[in-house]
């Protein structure tokens, strides 16, 4: 692995508090030696993580790292969005792990839970002990998901669901599924053990995206959780979309990893491939592409950057992170094509990072909310007209 000092043309760097700095220097550290080594096996294999490094991303305090308490490590949010942009540097099926973990199982606990589901569970999924996912698409609903099927029914003190989630990450590998189903009331959300009766979960495989990730499909058949399973406070669809909301800002620094490790690699490879006599790097039509890639990069920096002292502040609206992770999931892509492009033949292999990070994209910019829908959410926010 050549050495790599990301990239920082406005010293941003010299914005970042030295806990910042050290939090990113050490995720991107971690990254480089520990796991890009092992990313060509796994995206080799159809679907499948390195389960190995679980207990060292915990130990790094990369699972809920922006929350306080119950062994979590209490990063301010430029921290975390540091931490999330090198974890996707290498992979966005890693990145997708600590945000699924972390966003999208953790935090509803935390926030709608009860002490009791907090105690039991925060610390084991901080630890890596418990892995768990995240219930809410459906095989007919994904942008719209306050369409979905899976009911809950009341039985006494108890609840019995039923219904199909699809597209869940680690939904084979989790101890806990957090399952969002409607009920009489309206959509509630439920901490479903996956040894109960029941729950069953598939992977879905020939993923040309995300090949490093797992990605499941979750079958509830009458299965049974007490009422101490349902998440107290969490009531309507508000509530799944505040868990998005979390994971997406981590996306929105993420995909900047991406297009970094895509924008490194292709500076190095077009200052050696000689073309007609020269260096690949000195014709115009490549400094014109590689000028983009910086551009773009920076103005995503700054947004993300901005994002997150808003989110710091406790100011943060669900627009702002619409903002950056539509506009930061766009040029991410943009720069992994034109770096694959740029690479020529040698773009299309797996030795080279630019067409996985371009391939894992097409999810990124699919999953937690489509680039359309967050279209739609500034539209909104813009005109006070709703066009979804
Ligand atoms: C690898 C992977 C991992 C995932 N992990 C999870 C997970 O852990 N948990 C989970 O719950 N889900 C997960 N998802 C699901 C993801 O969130 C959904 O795929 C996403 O919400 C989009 O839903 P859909 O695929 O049904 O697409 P659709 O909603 O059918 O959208 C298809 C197209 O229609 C467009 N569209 C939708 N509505 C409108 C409109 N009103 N106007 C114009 N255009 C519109 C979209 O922008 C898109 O281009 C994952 C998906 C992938 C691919």
């Amino acid at each position: 692995m050549p050495d790599y000092d990301g990239v920082d043309f406005l010293r941003l760097d010299a914005l970042l508090s030295d806990e910042e700095r050290l939090a990113r220097d050490t995720v991107r550290e971690f990254v480089t030696r520990e796991f890009l080594p092992q990313i060509q096996e796994y995206v080799r294999q159809d679907g499948a993580f390195p389960m190995d490094l679980v207990p060292q991303l915990a130990e790094l305090g990369l699972f809920g790292a922006n929350h306080q308490g119950y062994g979590c490590a209490g990063m301010n949010n430029v921290a975390y969005g540091l931490v999330m942009q090198e974890l996707e540097r290498g992979d966005s099926g890693l990145r997708s792990f600590a945000s699924v973990q972390g966003g999208l199982v953790m935090y509803p606990i935390y926030t709608y839970g009860s002490d009791a589901q907090k105690e039991q569970w925060l610390p084991a999924l901080a630890a890596g002990e418990k892995i768990g996912c995240f219930g809410l698409t459906e095989p007919d609903f994904g942008s719209h998901a306050g369409g979905m099927i899976t009911k809950a029914v009341r039985h006494g003190d108890s609840w019995v669901l039923n219904g199909t989630k699809r597209w869940i990450t680690n939904g084979t590998v989790s101890d806990l599924a957090v399952v969002w189903a409607r009920t009489e009331d309206g959509i509630r959300g439920f901490l479903v053990e996956t040894d109960r009766n029941g729950f069953e979960a598939r992977d879905i495989k020939g993923k040309f995206s995300l090949r490093a990730s797992i990605t499941s499909e979750l079958y509830l058949q009458d299965v049974e959780v007490p009422e101490a399973n349902r998440l107290p406070t969490a009531e309507g669809l508000k509530a799944p979309l505040s868990c998005l909301t979390q994971a997406r800002y981590g996306i929105a620094w993420g995909a900047i990893g991406a297009a970094q490790a895509c924008y490194d690699e292709v500076v190095r490879y077009t200052r050696d491939r000689v073309v007609q006599g020269g260096p690949l790097a000195g014709k115009q039509l490549t400094q014109d592409k590689l000028a983009t890639m910086l551009t773009e990069i920076t103005k995503a920096q700054l947004l993300a950057y901005r994002v997150a002292q808003i989110k710091d502040a406790g100011e943060l609206h669900h627009t702002h992170v619409s903002m950056a992770k539509r506009n930061n999931v766009d040029i991410a892509l943009q720069v992994a094509r034109a770096a694959r492009d740029l690479l020529g033949a040698n773009g299309i292999v797996d030795d080279y990072q630019a067409m996985r990070h371009m391939m894992n994209l097409e999810t990124v910019r699919t999953y937690e909310g489509t680039h359309d829908v967050h279209t739609l959410i500034l539209g909104k926010e813009i005109t006070g007209l709703s066009a979804l």
